[in-house]
């Protein structure tokens, strides 16, 4: 489709207010520098919000598609992936950005991500990592460090916590970088490289929590983080990423930017019906007079 001026414009600011919801957050929560950062990417991509699909899980963070514009999905916890996937394998031609929490994405979703990731759909998962259950008021999530103490760890966490950056890797993801909602032009370049890559693009947002982590607050991060693009950082190495990744375990530094970047064939590319009838939804494939007989076997 044709990028539409108008439309675009339901993206910024100026008629934000008009064309979606106030967000709900708490006051200097980190998911406001998310929000804008991606309206930002969005406008400068001149990406139309009508072929655009947000899509999220449950969480603070995951009543973001009623903020920003497009079409969205506010789906069940730890479903965003599976959603996602559905949703572009159906229409390959929209843009796709999932955006959740880190309880939602490497908690109870963690299993759609990784899969989501290995099979290099072309998806942009962003997840606002503040490392507590925000939502919940205050308990552990799967990236609280150890020894943090939360309402559910009061005498301090004893597991230790999920490395995003290096488990994405892992999982073959074909773009993985971490941004800061404290650096709102940083975060828009990522989110715009993201959004630009064939492929899977995996963030990790740093997104401080205000009200209910008082250990990882902005000044912590602002202390600790450097621009990988400040220094010799090769985004084609993967040994060279998966290093960078452990940075924050081992030396209390947080590298912030695109750690690995490579070029694989993605998904729906090569499926077969896809390949073989073209995009399902504009073939006619999938529409709402044929739902309920696509679907009939599953009642
Ligand atoms: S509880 Fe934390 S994560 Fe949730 S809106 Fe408030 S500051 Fe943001």
């Amino acid at each position: 489709m044709a990028v539409s001026q108008e439309n675009v414009q339901l993206f910024t600011q100026s008629d934000w207010r008009e064309n979606v919801s106030k967000p709900t957050w708490c006051p200097g929560c980190g998911d406001f520098g998310v929000l804008s950062a991606t309206r930002k990417a969005l406008v400068e991509l001149q990406i139309d919000p009508t072929d655009t699909l947000i899509i999220s899980g449950i969480g603070c963070s995951s009543n973001f598609p009623h903020f920003i514009g497009g079409y969205g999905i506010h789906s069940l916890h730890g479903r965003a992936a599976a959603n996602a996937v559905g949703a572009k394998l159906s229409n390959p031609d929209l843009t796709v950005i999932v955006a959740g929490g880190d309880g939602d994405g490497l908690g109870i979703g963690l299993g759609g991500l990784v899969h989501a990731a290995r099979r290099n759909l072309d998806l942009t998962y962003v997840v606002m990592d503040n490392q507590i259950y925000g939502l919940t008021t205050g308990q552990a999530s799967p990236t609280s460090l150890m020894g943090a103490k939360t309402k559910s760890t009061p005498f301090g966490n004893i597991e230790l916590p999920i490395n995003p950056i290096a488990m994405m890797l892992a999982a073959n993801a074909t773009f993985v970088a971490r941004t800061f909602s404290g650096d709102g032009s940083h975060f828009a370049d990522v989110m715009k490289q993201a959004i630009e890559h064939k492929g899977f693009a995996f963030v990790d947002a740093l997104s401080p929590c205000v009200t209910f982590n008082k250990f990882n607050t902005y000044d912590y991060f602002r202390e600790r983080v450097y621009k990988l693009e400040d220094v010799d950082h090769d985004p084609s190495d993967l040994m060279a990423a998966y290093k960078r990744a452990y940075e924050w375990d081992t030396e209390d530094k947080i590298p912030i930017g695109v750690f690995y970047k490579t070029e694989k064939p993605t998904y729906e590319s090569m499926e077969l019906a896809i390949k073989t009838h073209g995009n399902p939804v504009k073939r006619g494939a999938v529409r709402p007079s044929n739902i309920k007989e696509i679907t009939a076997h599953l009642y």
